[in-house]
């Protein structure tokens, strides 16, 4: 528990109902999407940025640790509090503060839910393209704080090529700005970038500047069906080889559309091997002609179906089978490891072959699934972890799926981030130098080590 005095001066800032610090609460602010788990001691809800500069200003003074919360939905574990201290819930910060149509930028407050920033641009007739399949709850501030993917990755990017700048507190109770609105901002290092998937260990993010662009005039939904899981996987990079940018490639496996269907009920092929969700987007010329190539192609990889919705909810219904697979997990197994391993685009198709057999090997279910089209598949690895011995080769199997991703030159993480979850194997991924320098960074900018601590380059646990 935090001194009273301090829990008096937490709530002399942000009122008595907005610190938490009963027992039960503390329970709530103990998870994020991961299995993992530990309690604050504290919760604190600043409603803007010179309560948040002030709520850091007296964990420094206490040297109390200080992790930042969004929606929680997090897959690395970087929401939880390792060190207990103080969880910083930034949810009241949900203001969309500008939308620019000329300049096309939205300056948001970090705690806007991802979908409300989509469909406020939308109205606008602009385009926030990342869309992580969490959109609905998960906020921007915690998108920037992972650099968050998505589905139209592909074809756009991902969240750190929307960032032009943002606000933040320092460690100290500081406050940087870094970027500006403008794209070529060339003075000194790039902070934003710096701040971009720092996974709230170097500053608590209090507004942002993101870049929009502008609503595509069209876009084609499709489904291929495959006998074999492999198939889909090629159609991959013979699409990207054939020059072809759609905006979304997401594969699904047996055991994914298995599980969706008996989740939703929808009428999906459940005796497919795999199938790719694929759309297109741009002018009504383009987008027509690359639909019929992308079609021909996927005939030409081996699938059996190529079905165009016609319609935007049958297209909605593939989007939300493709949604779902989160969901449906639970249908396989209570506990999941999902990864985001991500290699070059055209070693997708070896990638899906090694967790097939990684899967056989070890004897779990392994979701074989993910935004194929750049390279991020997210094998997600199912168990219970009442079953120790079960654990053990779910366990196994993780280890493989990163040391697997390592050698085919891709990295740890597409987009979830490191956290604590992937920590151990970060030394893998950056080489002996990347990592002491990343932690030479870490504490350049946050000296006393309150901000998040134990995490990524903090990790105290055993390393691979
Ligand atoms: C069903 C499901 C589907 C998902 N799909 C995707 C997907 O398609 N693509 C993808 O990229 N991810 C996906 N994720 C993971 C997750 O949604 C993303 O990482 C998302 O960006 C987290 O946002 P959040 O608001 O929940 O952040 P949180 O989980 O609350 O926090 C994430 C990290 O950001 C830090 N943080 C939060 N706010 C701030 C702030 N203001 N300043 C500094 N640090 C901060 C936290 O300390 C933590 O380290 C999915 C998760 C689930 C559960």
């Amino acid at each position: 528990m935090l001194k009273p005095e301090v829990l008096n001066k937490l709530r002399a800032v942000v009122g008595n109902s907005h610190v938490l610090s009963e027992p039960e609460d503390m329970i709530v602010y103990s998870n994020d999407a991961t299995i993992l788990s530990a309690k604050p001691e504290a919760v604190v809800q600043p409603a803007n940025r010179d309560e948040v500069a002030a709520v850091v200003k007296l964990a420094a003074r206490y040297n109390i640790p200080v992790t930042c919360r969004g929606a929680a939905t997090c897959l690395s574990g970087g929401t939880i509090p390792l060190k207990g201290g103080i969880v910083l819930e930034l949810t009241r910060l949900n203001q969309i503060l500008k939308i620019d149509k000329v300049n096309k930028i939205a300056v948001v407050q970090p705690g806007v839910i991802t979908f409300d920033l989509i469909t406020a641009a939308g109205n606008a007739g602009l385009l926030y393209p990342p869309d992580p399949s969490s959109m609905k709850e998960s906020t921007l501030g915690g998108n920037v704080a992972e650099c968050a993917g998505g589905p139209k990755g592909v074809k756009y990017g991902i969240t750190r090529d929307f960032v032009l700048g943002m606000e933040a507190v320092l460690s100290d109770g500081s406050i940087i700005q870094t970027g500006n609105a403008v794209d070529g901002d060339m003075c000194g290092p790039d902070w934003t970038m710096l701040l971009t998937g720092s996974e709230g260990t170097m500053a608590v993010i209090t507004s942002i500047t993101l870049r929009l662009v502008p609503l595509p005039a069209v876009k084609k939904t499709m489904m291929a069906v495959y006998d074999r899981l492999e198939d889909a996987a090629k159609t991959v990079s013979v699409t990207m080889a054939a020059g072809i940018i759609p905006t979304t490639l997401e594969l699904m496996d047996n055991l994914s559309i298995v599980s969706v269907e008996k989740y939703l009920k929808i009428g999906l092929p459940v005796k497919a091997g795999g199938l790719l969700l694929i759309e297109v987007d741009g002018v009504l010329s383009t987008v027509e002609e690359n639909a019929r190539r992308v079609s021909e192609i996927c005939k030409q990889c081996g699938a059996t179906e190529v079905k165009i919705a016609q319609t935007p909810q049958e297209a909605e219904d593939l989007w939300r089978a493709r949604r779902s697979i989160n969901p449906a997990f639970g249908q396989v197994a209570p506990c999941k490891f999902a990864e985001d391993a991500t290699v070059p685009r055209s070693l997708v198709p070896v990638l899906v072959e090694k967790i097939m057999s990684i899967q056989e090997k070890y004897d779990v279910p392994i979701f074989n699934m993910g935004h194929a089209g750049d390279g991020n598949m997210h094998p997600t690895i199912m168990f219970d972890k009442r079953n120790k011995e079960q654990m053990a080769r779910a366990e196994q199997a993780l280890d493989e799926v990163h040391i697997v991703t390592l050698e085919l030159g891709g990295t740890l993480s597409g987009e979830h981030g490191i956290g604590c979850a992937k920590a151990p194997y970060l030394r893998a991924e950056t080489g002996a130098t990347g990592y002491k320098i990343g932690r030479e960074i870490k504490q350049a900018v946050d000296p006393l080590g309150i901000l998040n601590p134990g995490k990524m380059f903090f990790y105290e646990g055993k390393l691979h």
